[in-house]
């Protein structure tokens, strides 16, 4: 007869929130040594601190995904992000090829906080694209339409693209999926962030009056006419980074008079207006290269997420960083991983108890991979 594992109960989140930060370090690095390599903690660069402290790596989504994906002995990955992070992490260290060198195994892929959403993502839900993507057809030729996600989206969305020829894009290789997009249609819909969509297109010179701006709550056609439907070479989705539509034109001309020659240095969530003011711009990687490769002395205001201008400050005193803004913007949803959470979740993933564990549905994974595999391709 054989005897059944006994089953481990879930330890209880409330007993972690009393310990403090040097008991749940101390934990959470236990944790570390009983897994050893089976086990990544990745964190994005919007993390708090001590998070980041304990991260295996660290990057932006997609470079964590694409870092956790390529590990060999990883068999589980503590998703210090948000949401749809670690959704792509799922769908990238489980796609076909990789279960294949790992005779099937699959990655366990945890979100310590399943609170830890991003509400730009969640202001295009997929019921509300597939209803834009009918409407859209009854006006125009939709085969004649790319759908482009950013990668701050959920899966479902991915899928879509992946399934309609279309392409997930980043931060950094935004311009590169628009042309990509443009080399096989005459229009693009993109979403879920209408700022990264119409800053990166005005870049290629399509003019703001062909960049309609589909809101899913309006009536008809996204609050549109059909001759603007018709017109459009980009379809826009109203959604935004509540965390980089705080910075406004008014923050930059209030640094330029305070700090003569400061530079600008903006993400492109950032509304057009401040866009286009700013001296740089680039995604959270280029942000970082950008300060590196400065020489000492250069003045910043940038416009980007608290923590990470933060980190920018401490690991170069030699230049003068502020943060563009004088409201304090966290990403609220990122800031919700902390080490009692992270604790929390890795000790049940030891005690074989997995709590907050990610994974996407077969038919969701396989088109969002041919949508995130596209992407891949066009730096
Ligand atoms: S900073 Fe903005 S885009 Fe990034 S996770 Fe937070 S809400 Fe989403």
């Amino acid at each position: 007869m054989s005897i059944a594992t006994p089953i481990a109960p879930v330890r209880d989140l409330q007993a972690y929130k009393s310990l403090s930060n040097d008991e749940l370090q101390a934990r959470i690095n236990a944790v570390r040594r009983q897994l050893g390599p089976r086990l990544l903690i990745l964190g994005h660069h919007y993390q708090q601190d001590e998070v980041i402290a304990l991260a295996d790596l660290t990057g932006d989504s997609y470079q964590l995904s694409q870092m956790a994906a390529a590990s060999r002995d990883c068999r589980y990955i503590a998703f210090c992000g948000v949401h749809f992070m670690a959704e792509t992490a799922d769908i990238l260290a489980n796609r076909p090829e990789k279960l294949a060198e790992r005779d099937g195994q699959r990655v366990t892929v945890i979100l310590p906080d399943m609170a830890a959403g991003c509400s730009m993502a969640d202001m295009a839900a997929i019921h509300q694209i597939e209803s834009a993507w009918d409407q859209l057809a009854e006006v125009i030729d939709t085969s004649d339409v790319t759908p482009v996600t950013y990668i701050n989206s959920a899966a479902s969305l991915k899928a879509f693209v992946g399934r309609n020829g279309g392409i997930v894009c980043t931060s950094s290789n935004a311009k590169a999926a628009l042309q990509w997009a443009f080399a096989r249609t005459r229009r693009v819909m993109f979403f879920p962030d209408q700022h990264l969509g119409r800053n990166t297109a005005m870049g290629m010179g399509v003019p703001l009056d062909e960049m309609p701006l589909w809101d899913p709550y309006a009536d008809e056609l996204g609050g549109n006419t059909e001759d603007q439907i018709e017109r459009s070479r980009v379809i826009l989705w109203k959604g935004h980074c509540s965390v980089h539509q705080m910075f406004r034109p008014e923050h930059v001309a209030a640094f330029r008079q305070k700090h003569p020659g400061i530079k600008i240095l903006v993400h492109p969530e950032c509304p057009r207006e401040v866009f286009e003011l700013a001296d740089e711009s680039g995604s959270t990687g280029k942000i970082i290269k950008t300060v590196e490769a400065a020489p000492p002395g250069t003045k910043w205001a940038i416009g980007t997420e608290l923590h990470l201008v933060n980190r920018l400050k401490q690991q170069h005193p030699e230049q003068e960083i502020h943060f563009l803004s004088p409201v304090v913007c966290m990403c609220a949803t990122m800031y919700r991983i902390d080490l009692a959470h992270l604790a929390w979740s890795l000790e049940n993933l030891a005690a074989g108890t997995p709590v907050n564990v990610i994974e996407v549905d077969e038919e969701t994974a396989r088109w969002s991979l041919v949508a995130l595999e596209r992407m891949l391709e066009v730096k």
